[in-house]
């Protein structure tokens, strides 16, 4: 019994814990996310994390048992001060929560809560919030910092959140494509220790896992340069959901 726990321990694998869909900004449907996930990456968890919604991410978790990957029911919600990812959530989280009220939403369900893009505009720290981060750092409950996004323009805000995690915040450091496009799932993900959703939780608390950057590239920067007016018109349709704001 042992060797069969101590052998399952020592097996990582990856997890893209920021997808848009359809339901809010992305442009892929949660059927073809599902469909290229399984074809052509190698990744054993995702999260769907639509803007203000869980639908898509329930629609995907109703979807899982057709294949050989997990699905994380997750929620990127828009605070009054920028956006926090819940996972491991049951019900959706409103938007225009303080930041404080928004955590204790996602502790109240269980879920795990990552500051996506810390340093970007739409981050909870800003684009100058590297003081803020090292003073509200200890007094919030959130458990990851999103330290990779693969949206191709924030390169400086991933390298000052990479120099900010020092990790010592006891906090973990997590990966995510943020992708809009298909072809953007898995570019960003979070390596964790196992295989499923709940060792990938484990692993958080652990504060084991590391952020990393898959393939893509200027192929993928490419794709969005071609896709932006797309992605603005998908935002556009679903204004209310990804701008909420009360
Ligand atoms: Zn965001
Ligand atoms: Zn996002």
């Amino acid at each position: 019994m042992f060797r069969e726990g101590s052998r399952v321990n020592e097996i990582w694998s990856k997890a893209d814990l920021h997808i848009h869909s359809n339901h809010s900004d992305g442009l892929a449907r949660i059927p073809e996310i599902m469909e290229h996930v399984q074809e052509n990456t190698d990744l054993k968890v995702i999260a769907i994390t639509d803007h203000n919604t869980i639908e898509g991410a329930l629609f995907a978790k109703s979807l899982e048992e057709m294949y050989d990957f997990e699905v994380i029911v997750g929620e990127e919600i828009s605070t009054a001060s920028g956006h926090i990812i819940g996972l491991f959530l049951e019900h959706p989280i409103p938007a225009g929560l303080s930041v404080t009220e928004t955590l204790g939403r996602i502790a109240d369900q269980g879920g795990i809560a990552i500051v996506p893009h810390p340093f970007s505009n739409r981050g909870i720290f800003g684009p100058f919030g590297r003081s803020v981060f090292a003073a509200t750092v200890n007094e919030l409950a959130f458990q990851a910092l999103e330290v990779y996004n693969s949206i191709p323009y924030l390169g400086w805000a991933n390298r000052v959140a990479a120099k900010m995690f020092t990790g010592g915040q006891g906090i973990a450091a997590t990966g995510g494509s943020d992708a809009h496009v298909l072809q953007g799932v898995g570019t960003g993900y979070t390596v964790f220790r196992g295989t499923t959703a709940e060792d990938l939780r484990r692993s958080i608390e652990a504060l084991e896992t590391r952020a990393e950057t898959g393939r893509g590239g200027l192929s993928v920067a490419l794709r969005y340069a071609r896709s932006v007016r797309r992605i603005r018109l998908q935002h556009a349709w679903n204004w209310e959901r990804c701008e909420a704001r009360d």
